[in-house]
């Protein structure tokens, strides 16, 4: 089974390969985390600062010749459901998580998975200062974490980036 018919197999609705020299971090969107908006900024092991600076993100990314570009949507409630988007973002984790498997399978190990928003596996995150994330296994960082613009990156696929009140799209990828 190649990838694509894996992924539409997990419910994965897109599935594209690319480049990943079109991801770029940009200081400003590292910047939007600086301004804590979403209250994650400290508070989030896969968020800024913990996932290091600028420069080591971008190291990090050039680090990878290929990529997939992975969407996954759910409809429901966009404005009010807030468990329905959590449990939907879980769902999108756990579907890529499925998908490193996969490329596991084929042999290729060295690869690296970008959810879309950040890791919510547990109800709160950082529960204690100073304990360790409990499942650094499964535990992965978001393409917004790594400071990519992922409005203008979906523009350059020419895929929907408007909000939609009756469902949610999560974007994430696998490099390798
Ligand atoms: S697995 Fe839990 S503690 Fe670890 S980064 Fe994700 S939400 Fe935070």
């Amino acid at each position: 089974m190649d990838i694509s018919d894996f992924a539409r197999q997990l419910g994965i609705e897109t599935c594209l390969e690319f480049d990943p020299e079109l991801l770029v971090p940009e200081q400003w969107i590292r910047d939007l985390c600086l301004e804590n908006k979403c209250g994650n900024y400290g508070k989030h092991y896969m968020c800024p600062p913990y996932v290091g600076s600028l420069e080591e993100s971008k190291e990090q990314l050039g680090m990878f010749r290929h990529g997939v570009l992975l969407q996954y949507s759910k409809t429901l409630d966009a404005r009010n459901d807030h468990e329905g988007l959590r449990q939907s973002r879980v769902e999108f984790h756990n579907k890529i998580l499925e998908m490193e498997e996969y490329f596991r399978n084929e042999g290729i190990t060295h690869l690296w998975a970008l959810m879309g928003g950040s890791c919510a596996l547990c109800n709160v995150c950082i529960d204690e200062p100073g304990e360790p994330c409990p499942h650094p296994d499964k535990a992965r960082t978001s393409l917004e974490a790594m400071a990519i613009d992922v409005l203008a990156l979906l523009d350059k696929f020419g895929l929907d980036n408007n909000f939609h009140i009756d469902k949610v799209t999560w974007t994430g990828c696998i490099l390798y």
